[in-house]
């Protein structure tokens, strides 16, 4: 049977050994029969719609220091900055005012009482004056459990937290002694019995990460019966250790795997939303749309003032470092509308796996 086959395809979806070999995929006719069968499984299952996250880059300050990351604690080049709570909440309302239905608050991790309760403070003011409107997805790293349930209390229903590889070796060759993959673990699980949506990824293509861990990634995401996926190339940044562990992998062998990694998920995992990440445009200008034919559903525009955008770099070649967030809006639409699909403005855009599950437990209750 030719790999570029759809019974090629099914035939390989039965088991993770098989998803390793779709993963694999080089060749062009059968990469593109891998990218038709998922999106048509993406239009099954969560239809054409994409939804807006607006994405908040609130600080850039992080204690901690993942060998791959541009603004690890040890990196001394960058500007740090924090945006004030004022500054936060203004970029959430202006993503409200212009129709997104939920937005992202992200930056480095940590777990002083004077960031977490700043965190507190915009949760409760983003809630009150958009009338409850505006979901609020946080990225904030790892935290304790009561912070965790304080934030959910003031109105966070999302979080967002990548176990960057479900392979506990390999997170040890990625990260310095004291971050810990089963700390990690615990957060994951923590979040999801507090009742957040929960949302997990990788990154894909790190150095001696294999096609066959990416497939134990996806059956991580199974296993941890995940709503929604962030997951994106791995993009080395030069200020970082890990960039010099070159695995001879260049930026279009990054895309490749990237998009073939969104579309074997959507195809076993169907009905979760999965992002088309801001890393695939940095390898490719084309990479989010790319993204989204590939199986992706939903977006991340960025929110963030193009003053603090620039020292806000986790990889090297970040784009649209110089739009600003209403540029970035009709930017992003044009690009979706220009692959025929459409931009699920003031909605939720829960994922119908979410949905599923609330229903399920809902009976249970
Ligand atoms: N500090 C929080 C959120 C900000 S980092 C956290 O770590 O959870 C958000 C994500 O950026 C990380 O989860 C990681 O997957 C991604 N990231 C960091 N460095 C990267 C790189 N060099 N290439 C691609 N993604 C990277
Ligand atoms: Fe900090 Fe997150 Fe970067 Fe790790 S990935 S260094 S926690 S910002």
């Amino acid at each position: 049977m030719a790999q570029n086959d759809n019974g090629f395809i099914e035939e390989h979806l039965a088991e993770p050994a098989g998803w390793a070999k779709l993963l694999a995929l080089t060749e062009p006719s059968a990469i593109n029969a891998l990218i038709d069968s998922a999106y048509r499984v993406k239009l099954d299952t969560v239809g054409p719609k994409v939804f807006f996250r607006g994405i908040v880059e609130c600080s850039n300050i992080c204690a901690k220091d993942c060998l791959y990351c541009g603004i690890r604690a040890g990196n001394r080049q960058v500007d740090r900055y924090e945006m004030s709570e004022d500054e936060m909440v203004e970029a959430a309302l202006w993503a409200h005012k212009q129709d997104y239905g939920s937005v992202v608050i992200q930056a480095g991790e940590r777990q002083d009482r004077a960031f977490t309760r700043t965190i507190t403070a915009v949760l409760r003011r983003i809630k009150a004056e958009s009338n409850g409107e505006l979901g609020v997805t946080l990225s904030l790293g790892e935290q304790q459990d009561d912070v965790f349930a304080e934030w959910f209390e003031a109105g966070a229903h999302r979080y967002l937290l990548r176990i960057e590889t479900s392979n506990a070796e390999l997170y040890r060759r990625y990260h310095p002694n004291d971050h810990d993959f089963e700390t990690r673990l615990r957060c994951l699980g923590a979040l999801r019995e507090q009742g957040y949506q929960v949302g997990t990824g990788v990154m894909i293509g790190l150095p001696g990460q294999t096609t066959a861990h990416l497939a134990d990634d996806i059956s991580f995401f199974r296993d941890q019966d995940i709503d929604m996926i962030g997951m994106g190339p791995y993009v080395p940044h030069q200020d970082t250790p890990l960039a010099s562990s070159d695995d001879g992998r260049d930026n279009a062998e990054r895309l490749r795997l990237g998009l073939n990694m969104i579309a074997v998920t959507r195809l076993v995992l169907k009905d979760v939303n999965i992002a088309a990440t801001t890393a695939l445009q940095a390898l490719d200008p084309q990479g989010r749309e790319q993204g989204l034919r590939a199986g992706a559903n939903i977006v991340m525009p960025n929110l963030t003032d193009t003053s603090y955008r620039g020292a806000y770099q986790l990889y090297d070649g970040k784009p649209c470092l110089d739009e600003n967030a209403g540029q970035c809006r009709q930017c992003l639409r044009s690009r979706i509308e220009s692959i025929g699909e459409t931009v699920g403005f003031n909605a939720w855009g829960d994922s119908p796996h979410f949905k599923k599950r609330m229903a399920r437990e809902e009976g249970t209750a």
